[in-house]
Parts: structure tokens; sequence; C-alpha cells
């Protein structure tokens, strides 16, 4: 049982580093750097970590330009547990920090600190790890941590995220897998001989509809999205390529699977229907989140 005395001093050190780290945040925040560019985010939040004391910080770890670790630890003999908190700091592209990942950043550098103040007020054996996770909005930048063995010794594993939501600290996220589809026609003068043509917009245009349709028959919670990232140069050219990206969401990894396979079938309608090649790449999947309703 922790004592309401430690308690009360983390909470107090939580409100003199939020203070500081106030600036930190902001110069984040003006700063949006898109999935795996986040150098500023990387150097600003490293820099200030290698300002701690008893706290080793790694640069550029698992694999990743910008991720990072940085490790407490006082007497691990004593106890072996492992705790970690995560920052994440990557932006969306064009409009910036919608989803406040500059303050999951400071919110993993608060959290980390303020616990290992409290380990060395009161000498409390035990590690703690801050670790930097680049990529999260579409990147799966920690699904590449885990792979790389990042959380293979950690115990428990603690992030928080803003949400306009009730109940905020149980909250669940979606499964969510993301698609890059490709459609290979063949180019030719629209106006002169449109039938040497195979239209591979159409066949975007096609799927695109085909799911519209699909989606009366949705459950709740299922959800299909897209955008045309390719679509044709010139509107006197058959387009010969086009390409789209295709999220799939829904409240468990089985059901995008099934809506998963549903989306292809609707990528293959505008290929039968048109005469193009297709090509569909998931790019990156996550599992929903399954919170500790304990912890
Ligand atoms: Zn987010």
């Amino acid at each position: 049982m922790i004592s309401t005395e430690i308690i009360d001093y983390i909470r107090q050190e939580i409100a003199n580093i939020n203070k500081e780290l106030f600036d930190v945040q902001h110069s984040i925040w003006s700063n949006p750097e898109t999935r795996f560019k986040e150098h500023f985010a990387h150097d600003t939040l490293t820099s200030y970590m290698e300002k701690q004391e008893g706290w080793k910080v790694s640069k550029h770890t698992f694999g990743l330009e910008t991720s990072f670790d940085c490790t407490f630890t006082n007497e691990p003999e004593k106890n072996p547990t492992v705790i970690s908190f995560n920052s994440e700091y990557d932006a969306l592209p064009g409009i910036g920090h919608s989803c406040g990942h500059n303050l999951i950043a400071i919110a993993g550098v608060v959290a980390a600190l303020s616990v290992s103040k409290a380990m060395q007020k009161f000498n409390l054996p035990g590690t703690v790890k801050l670790f930097g996770t680049p990529g999260e909005e579409g990147g799966g930048g920690k699904i590449k941590m885990v792979e790389a063995g990042a959380y293979d010794k950690v115990d428990v594993s603690l992030m928080c995220h803003p949400m306009n939501h009730i109940n905020g600290a149980y909250f669940k996220s979606y499964a969510n897998s993301i698609n890059k589809v490709e459609f290979f026609g063949k180019t030719a003068h629209a106006a002169v001989a449109p039938w040497e043509g195979v239209n591979a917009l159409d066949a975007l245009v096609i799927t695109y509809n085909a799911i519209s349709v699909l989606r009366q028959q949705f459950r709740p919670g299922d959800i299909m999205q897209c955008v045309f990232s390719d679509a044709g140069e010139s509107a006197n050219i058959i387009t010969g390529y086009s390409a789209g990206e295709f999220r799939v969401r829904g409240p468990t990894i089985q059901r995008v699977k099934e809506l998963r396979k549903c989306l292809i079938n609707c990528v293959k309608a505008g290929s039968i229907a048109t005469g193009c090649e297709y090509k569909i790449e998931e790019q990156t999947a996550y599992a929903d989140m399954i919170s500790n309703e304990i912890i």
C-alpha cells in the first residue's frame, strides 16, 4: 500500500514540473511534425530528460530515428518491477497537433519524473522508464517498438491521451486497418480514342460507391473511410493509374478482418467493372485496445 505522504509528494512534484514544461509542449505544438519525422520533438524531449538527475537517456532507439528510451533505476535487485510511461509527439499532415500529442509528450515526462523524484526522496526500489513513441498517427510506432523488444522487461505500461470522453481513464480504442489501394489501367486520349483506355479513376469511383452502398448494412461501430491520393493528371487523358487510402475501423480486430474482406470485394468490383488490375497493401493494423480495469 502506498502511503498518502508519497502520493501527496508526487502530486506536488507534478505541479512543479508542469510549470517548467509548458514551454516544452508549446514548442512541440508550434512545430508540428508528421509520423517518424519528429526530430524537433525528439531532440527537445531528450535534451530536457538529459538534465534530470539520475536518468539515463538513449536517443534514436529501437531502429527508429525519432524514438527514445529513458531509464531511472533505484536498487533494482530489491525490486525488479519496471513501470513505463509513454510520450507521443507526432502531428497530422496539414492540420498539426489536433488530438494533443504535444500534451501526451509532457504528460509522460511529468509522470515519469514525479515518480522518480518520489523514489529518490523515499528511497523506493524499482525502475521507471519513459519511452518516446513516434509515428502514432497511422504509423504503428509502438508496434515497431514492441517488435524491437522495447517492452519485453516492462511490467506495466501507462499513457494518457486527451479525449472528449466521460470516464476517460478507462476508454477503449478501436481496431484499425490502413490500406493502400491501387488500380492499374491504360492511358488514352479522352477525346480521340477513349476506347483504347482502361479507366483507373472509374475503378476507384466504383470502389468508393460500392463502400457507400455497403454502409447501409454496417453495424454500429463499423467505419470505412477513404481518400483519393492519385486520381489522374488531366481531364483529356483517360486515367491510367489511380490510388487511394482506405481505413477500416471496428470494435474488435476480428470485426476489422471481416470488414476488410468487404473492402476487398468492393475493390474487386471496381477492377472487374473496368478491366483494371488492382493491388491492396495493408500498411498498418492496430488491434483494439483492452484497458486493464484493475489498474
Ligand atoms: Zn492521438
